[in-house]
């Protein structure tokens, strides 16, 4: 089992019988939520407000968010230290979700490429084509270009597929190789078509990252908003712990596990590779360092893109903070990395979750699937109703549950 302890020393899973579900445990609690990150800050804020659950929630780091947390620095720039999360969504039950906890400001993030010595509009579009060829193209014409230099191929199954059957091999070495190569120290011809289909190309003018209909940075920042969502007289939050140094001190009745899958069963089929960064963060004396959000740099230096948060936050301050992302095999896990085999590995790992009556497999890590922030909101929303369809079952004596029968993390999510 997970830890040194025997699995006697678990929980039962009828830890609650006798008792009215409708109210708390009074000597221990409900669920025990592992990560105060999207995943298990949803999760808990749903059981302790729409099911009255007591919920320790539970992250080995000293802070809010998951990595999504954000702070002021040292020069007192709203700064994003695992990274810039921007956040989008077409899902309005998402954006209505997370609005009871914060309110936003609109925001369109632009991305710019370094290539050829031009920075230019990234995801690619008209203008990005026009001006690095020197040429005149109109949208009615930029498809025709973009068939003539595509190389056709089936199944897409790579990155590599993925960008050359719709662009060709010029765009896709100027763009996508290098970046992809260095992100992923792998070549995109070794990761799922998914990893560069992230990023569309466009025949129109458009230049903002993201098409989705909801466009918006919380307000006051993303840890003021998981504040908001944990402040919940029935939900106690310990952070600076590992769940294993508590797990048995406290009693609980049902965990939700958001960490890494294979962390959670020590490794017993083998480590699931992630990707990792190191994150350089400058602060420079002027008020504005770069004209958009992000510049990219597919084909120089080791880092892959900087970021301006005051272009994110819309912060009013004379000095100005950035962060460099360097890729890294070791160190957090931030990024799964999208392949057959690993895809494979991960399913052992799943068959080994839904053995697990006691716990729930959710978010980025636990799914060992590349989503955004709504995707996990969608995720965990998900997940919350499939529980209290188990809940109610069980209580009223059902022997299958409705929804969610089994601790399957609910993997495959569609696009929130
Ligand atoms: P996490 O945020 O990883 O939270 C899991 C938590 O569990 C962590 O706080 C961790 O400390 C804790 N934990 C793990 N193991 C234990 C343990 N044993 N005991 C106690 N606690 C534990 N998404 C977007 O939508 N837009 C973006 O612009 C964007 N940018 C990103 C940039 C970077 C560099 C990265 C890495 C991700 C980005 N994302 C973005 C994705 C986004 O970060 C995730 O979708 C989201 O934060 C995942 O939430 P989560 O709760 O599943 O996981
Ligand atoms: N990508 C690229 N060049 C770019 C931007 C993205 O090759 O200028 C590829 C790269 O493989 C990257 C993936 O597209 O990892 C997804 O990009 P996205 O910006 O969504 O990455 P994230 O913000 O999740 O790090």
């Amino acid at each position: 089992m997970n830890g040194p302890f025997p699995a006697s020393a678990l929980p039962s899973s009828d830890f609650h019988a006798g008792l009215p579900r409708s109210h708390p445990h009074p000597a221990g609690f409900d669920y025990l939520v592992v990560g105060a990150g999207f995943a298990g800050a949803v999760m808990a804020e749903r059981l302790a407000s729409q099911r009255n659950r007591k919920v320790l929630v539970v992250d080995k780091r000293a802070t809010l968010g998951g990595n999504a947390h954000d702070r002021h620095d040292d020069a007192g720039v709203l700064v994003h230290p695992y990274g810039p999360h921007i956040f989008h969504t077409n899902s309005a039950d998402v954006f209505a979700y997370l609005s009871q906890f914060t309110a936003w400001r609109p925001y369109e993030h632009r991305v710019r490429a370094s290539v050829d010595g031009q920075l230019l509009p990234m995801p690619i579009n008209l203008d990005t084509v026009n001006r690095l060829y020197g040429l005149q193209l109109s949208s009615q014409e930029l498809p025709a270009f973009f068939e003539r230099h595509a190389e056709p191929c089936s199944p897409v199954r790579t990155s590599e597929d993925a960008v050359i059957s719709q662009i060709g091999r010029d765009l896709y070495n100027k763009f996508f190789r290098g970046y992809t190569r260095k992100q992923w120290g792998l070549d995109p011809s070794e990761l799922d078509a998914s990893v560069t289909a992230r990023v569309p190309t466009r025949t129109t003018r458009d230049d903002r990252y993201f098409t989705d209909t909801f466009q918006a940075m919380p307000l006051h920042g993303y840890t003021r908003m998981f504040e908001r969502m944990l402040a919940h007289p029935n939900i106690k939050v310990m952070l600076n712990t590992d769940y294993r140094e508590i797990q048995h001190l406290v009693p609980w009745r049902h965990m939700v596990y958001t960490g890494p899958i294979d962390d959670f069963f020590d490794h017993r089929h083998g480590r699931l590779p992630y990707r990792s960064l190191r994150f350089e963060h400058v602060t420079l004396p002027k008020q504005q360092h770069q004209d958009v959000g992000t510049i990219n740099y597919p084909n120089e230096h080791a880092y892959t893109r900087v970021t301006e948060f005051k272009h994110l936050t819309g912060q009013e301050h004379r000095q100005t903070s950035l962060v460099y992302e360097y890729p890294q095999a070791e160190g957090e896990p931030y990024y799964p990395i999208p392949r057959p085999d690993n895809a494979a590995l991960y399913r052992r790992y799943r068959d080994d979750a839904e053995q697990l009556a006691h716990v729930t497999f959710v978010g980025r890590l636990a799914s060992y699937q590349y989503y955004n922030m709504d995707q996990v909101v969608a995720q965990a929303l998900k997940t919350f109703r499939q529980l209290v369809a188990r809940e109610d079952d069980a209580e009223s004596g059902c022997a299958t549950a409705s929804e969610g029968s089994s601790a399957r993390p609910a993997d495959k999510v569609a696009q929130a």
